[in-house]
């Protein structure tokens, strides 16, 4: 009966399907024991303030080498956990070890520093996601004001009333949330006002195209006074040229990053970066 169903008989016969499952459910396998046996890493890229050049944030981005499957880009890792029922796990192990990270970084006298944590889109479906972070600050001593929740423009999930609900509660555990690669996304500007959110990250495919389409310096621009209006503060992504750098300056937007502006990093590098980093930009340092 596939036959008069071509979807379905599509898929039946694409070549290389058997394989894609195989390959998920091996990588699935693996993973489990990754995060059990904490063979997870997280790379940390900063987040700078452009007029100032001080830093803001790390943002921590997760890295997976599996000695039997080799370098498995996040997003791999993100849909091989959410298909095979380990992302709440995943974002357990990023969320705990990241606020960990952070707070020994804070103790060095980084105080200040905040870490930006990506949450995978169907955990915001959940409602465990608040008390999984309520349990992260409190094991860690990391207050709730040093960390930003990254959640991806995702119009399927603003659509619920319990969503939003959840949003709420973990702004009201004093965390703040951003909205990654905005303008990707389907967002209304009405459902954007009632949402808790803090800040926008704008997709770094409209900071590509600034030195190109004339119109990205349009809709960067748009994007700068919705977020004034909305009270939230904007972060451009993928910073790879100074003109690029110099454009969004100039179209009033606060935050950046970028490879131009800093490379992810390891974790154990992060410590002689910032004593770097705070000789260049400490004014009279
Ligand atoms: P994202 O959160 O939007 O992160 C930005 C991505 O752009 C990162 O890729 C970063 O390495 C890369 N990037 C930074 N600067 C530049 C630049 O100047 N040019 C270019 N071309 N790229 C730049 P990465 O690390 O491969 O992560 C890809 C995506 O995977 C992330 O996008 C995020 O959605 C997801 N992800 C990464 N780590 C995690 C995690 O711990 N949990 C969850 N749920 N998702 C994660
Ligand atoms: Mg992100
Ligand atoms: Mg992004
Ligand atoms: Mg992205």
């Amino acid at each position: 009966y596939a036959k008069h169903n071509p979807k379905l008989s599509s898929q039946i016969f694409e070549p290389g399907m058997d394989e894609r499952r195989l390959r998920s459910q091996k990588l699935a396998v693996a993973l489990q024991l990754a995060i059990e046996n904490d063979e997870l890493n997280l790379v940390y890229q900063p987040i700078f303030h452009l007029k100032s050049g001080a830093i803001e944030s790390l943002e921590a981005l997760l890295r997976w080498h599996s000695i039997e499957h080799g370098h498995i880009s996040p997003l791999e890792v993100i849909a091989v956990a959410e298909h095979h029922g380990l992302a709440h796990q995943l974002n357990q192990w990023v969320l705990f070890t990241a606020c960990r990270q952070l707070r020994q970084w804070q103790r060095l006298g980084y105080d200040w520093l905040k870490v930006n944590v990506n949450i995978s889109p169907n955990i915001f479906m959940s409602g465990e996601l608040g008390s999984t972070v309520e349990a992260a600050l409190l094991r860690t001593g990391l207050s709730a004001s040093s960390l930003v929740l990254e959640i991806t423009e995702d119009t399927s999930l603003w659509d619920t009333a319990s969503s939003t609900d959840n949003l709420c509660k973990l702004r009201d555990l004093g965390v703040e949330i951003a909205l990654d690669d905005f303008g990707t996304g389907y967002s209304s500007f009405s459902h954007l006002r009632q949402l808790p959110v803090n800040k926008l990250k704008i997709d770094k495919s409209f900071v590509s195209d600034l030195t190109t389409d004339p119109r990205a310096g349009d809709l960067v621009s748009t994007i700068v006074r919705l977020a004034d209006s909305l009270d939230m503060s904007v972060t451009a992504e993928g910073i790879e040229l100074q003109e690029q750098r110099d454009r969004l300056q100039q179209l009033g937007c606060q935050l950046g990053q970028g490879y131009l502006l800093a490379r992810p990093m390891a974790a154990d590098q992060v410590p002689d970066w910032l004593v770097q980093d705070q000789q260049r930009y400490t004014p009279a340092g």
